[in-house]
Order: C-alpha cells, then sequence, then structure tokens
C-alpha cells in the first residue's frame, strides 16, 4: 500500500459540487480581488472565532509580519518566540528588523510558559505564540505573563484552526489572531491565502489599508503598504469549507485517538494533551530515538512521513548572522532530532491508517542497526 503524507483531492471531492458552485459564481461575476466574497469571509471567519474583525490576506506570513508592523514593533525591539515554531513565524519578526528571542517549548511542543519571564528584556514588547501541530498553548499562563509585564500577544494559528484552549478558540487571546489558509491547513484554501482576527478597530483598520498599498481611498496613500490582497476565488472556496470545518476537524481528531489506541510500540513517543487544551491535529507528530531508522523503514513500505522542523530556526543558515550555537536550545534540537509527523489527511481511510499501524508496530530498533 502506498500512503502519502497529504492527499489533497479528497478534501476536494469531499464537497466537489459546493466548490465547483463557489468557484463558478466567482468568474462569471468579473471581479477577483477584494470584493463581496472577501468581506463575506471575514464576517463569516470572525464570527466563527468570535472576533470583531476579520483583514482577509495574502498569506499566513504576511499575517504575522503585517500583525508586527502595524504594532509598530521595529528595529531595536525584540519578540518573544518559541524555537521549535516554522520559520515563517520567526519571519514575522525579522521582516520589521526586530530581534527574535527564542523560547524552548514544553513537552506538548508548545512554548513553555515557564521559560517566557527570563526571556523577557526592557526591549521586549510582544510574544508570539504558535499553537503547533494544532494543540492550543498554555494560553492561562501566557496571558497572564503578558499582562503583568505590558507585552502584546500575537498567535499563529496557521494549525490551529478552530482548536481552543478552556473552551475559548485560538486566535482571539492576544491583539492579532493570525491564520494561513495555504491548502495543507485544515482550513485550507486552492491556493494561498491568510488572515488576521482582532477586536481593536484601528488595529484593522490600519491592516486593511496596510494590505492594499496602504490606501483607503484609491491613490491616496497615507502608510507605506504592501500588496497583501486576498482572491475572490479563494474566499469564495474557504466559505465552502469553512461550514465543513468543524467535521473535518472532528474527523482529524477521530484519526488521532485512532493512532493513540493503535501505536503500541514503546519505541515511539506519542503526543500528548496539555489539560484544557484541545488539538485539530494539524499534523500527528511522534517521537522515536531511532528516528531516522524509523522513517526510512517506514519509506520502505510505501509509507511517506514528514518531519516538522528539521532544522529549528535559529540553526537555519539564513540566521547565521544572530550568532546562535548548536545547543543553545537543546530541547528544540533534540526534538528536531526525534520527530516524525505520520500521514493524517482529510479522507485517509481506516485502512490506510491500519497499515500505518502495522507498519510502526512492527518495527523494532535492533532489525535495523
Ligand atoms: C504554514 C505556516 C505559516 C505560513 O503560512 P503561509 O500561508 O504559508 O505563509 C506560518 N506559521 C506556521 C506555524 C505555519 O504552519
Amino acid at each position: 500500500m502506498q500512503i502519502k503524507c497529504n492527499v489533497l483531492d479528497r478534501q476536494f471531492q469531499m464537497y466537489q459540487p459546493e466548490y465547483e458552485q463557489a468557484a463558478l459564481r466567482v468568474l462569471r461575476s468579473g471581479w477577483y480581488v477584494l470584493g463581496n466574497e472577501v468581506r463575506q469571509f471575514e464576517e463569516e471567519f470572525a464570527k466563527y472565532t468570535g472576533k470583531k474583525y476579520c483583514v482577509g490576506l495574502n498569506s499566513g506570513l504576511d499575517a504575522l509580519i503585517m500583525s508586527v508592523r502595524a504594532l509598530g514593533i521595529g528595529r531595536g525591539d525584540e519578540v518573544i518566540v518559541q524555537a521549535n515554531t516554522y520559520i515563517a513565524t520567526v519571519l514575522g519578526i525579522t521582516e520589521n528588523d526586530a530581534v527574535p528571542v527564542f523560547v524552548e517549548p514544553d513537552e506538548y511542543y508548545n512554548m513553555d510558559a515557564n521559560k517566557i519571564e527570563q526571556a523577557i528584556t526592557d526591549r521586549t514588547k510582544a510574544i508570539m505564540v504558535t499553537h503547533l501541530y494544532g494543540q492550543a498553548s498554555d494560553m492561562n499562563s501566557i496571558v497572564g505573563i503578558a499582562q503583568k509585564h505590558h507585552l502584546e500577544i500575537i498567535e499563529d494559528c496557521a494549525q490551529s484552526h478552530g482548536a481552543c484552549f478552556d473552551g475559548r478558540m485560538t486566535g482571539t487571546f492576544g491583539i492579532a489572531g493570525c491564520f494561513s489558509f495555504y491548502p495543507t491547513k485544515n482550513l485550507g484554501a486552492f491556493g494561498d491565502a491568510g488572515a488576521i482576527v482582532t477586536d481593536d478597530g484601528a488595529f484593522a483598520d490600519r491592516l486593511r489599508m496596510m494590505r492594499n498599498y496602504g490606501s483607503k481611498i484609491k491613490y491616496h496613500n497615507e502608510i507605506e503598504g504592501v500588496n497583501s490582497r486576498l482572491d475572490e476565488i479563494q474566499a469564495a472556496l474557504l466559505r465552502v469549507k469553512l461550514a465543513h470545518l468543524q467535521e473535518l476537524n472532528e474527523e482529524r481528531k477521530t484519526l488521532a485517538n485512532r493512532y493513540n489506541e493503535g501505536i503500541t510500540n514503546p519505541e515511539v513517543i506519542l503526543p500528548g494533551l496539555r489539560q484544557g487544551a484541545e488539538s485539530i491535529y494539524h499534523q500527528y507528530v511522534v517521537r522515536c530515538a531511532g528516528r531516522d531508522a524509523l522513517q526510512a523503514a517506514l519509506e520502505q513500505k510505501g509509507i511517506q512521513t514528514q518531519i516538522h522542523y528539521p532544522i529549528p530556526p535559529h540553526l537555519a543558515a539564513c540566521y547565521r548572522h544572530l550568532g546562535h550555537k548548536k545547543g543553545a536550545y537543546p530541547i528544540t534540537e533534540s526534538y528536531a532530532d526525534e520527530i516524525l509527523s505520520l500521514p493524517i489527511y482529510t479522507g485517509m481511510t481506516f485502512a490506510e491508517q491500519d497499515y500505518v499501524i502495522e507498519q510502526i508496530n512492527a518495527w523494532a530498533i535492533e532489525e535495523n542497526k
């Protein structure tokens, strides 16, 4: 059996008539960028998250960069970020010439709240928290620390659409909830797209201006903006998927529970769930001391896996100038050596998953030495 890490056509086929109708509606409308579909998606997504405003953008990276910029964070400022996040979170900071200050993750792969305060200096402006792999971070503690030190919270929700902490949705704990709708995400478009949700009207206004060359009125450029507009066709398709997001997330939870119960190989550490936190299992990430051998063995059996992420940002070549040495963030680095993301996607059959479980349970480190 051949099992891919991600299969995207099944989630299309699941609601194919609805997607085709939405796409045709836009094609026939004669209006393709920032129009009615975008407005309606923004309204629906704001309502879904429980925020007042949503600003549709080009990508998740833009959401991160523009949140930092719209808060006036720049050169000389520091932003706290978890060390094992995706590079985009860190780029959101460095694209504004601000300095990322890394904090190690906890056993749930999210920012270790106990290590935040020691990273705060008088230059710290914000905490950027990623709800990695779909699990909500420890937001009670993080909100408390942010309030105590007068710091903004920016949430990277690119992997956590609909995941809650203590019943409250990720993306609603700080000034900005940043979302990516890249096709592989739980709420994925059919191309690039992103958004920011917020309760702050002035902040939302500034973002709306910024995404369209810094102008509210055409050719009246009030700030130095960018082009980060959301396409009508993506907005229309996202509206279709948003209406089904609940059931799509439930499906992933079912698959994750089947992995939790099915994988019994003692060499493989299963993902935990923090008290109060929910996960929508954007990724199902296990850990294994013999990770490379396990990955190779699964590959041999036709099972594709991935590593999120093999090189932590502080060791990425692009950040050599920040001067971090190997060993600086040992937990992050050991995770990078041991984590493995198993196949999990919309439309994955139980038969496909049983095959993955069977092969993982059949694997033993000794045989591969
Ligand atoms: C996907 C992702 C992003 C970037 O989103 P794009 O839409 O690809 O720009 C940012 N942060 C995290 C954690 C992601 O997984």
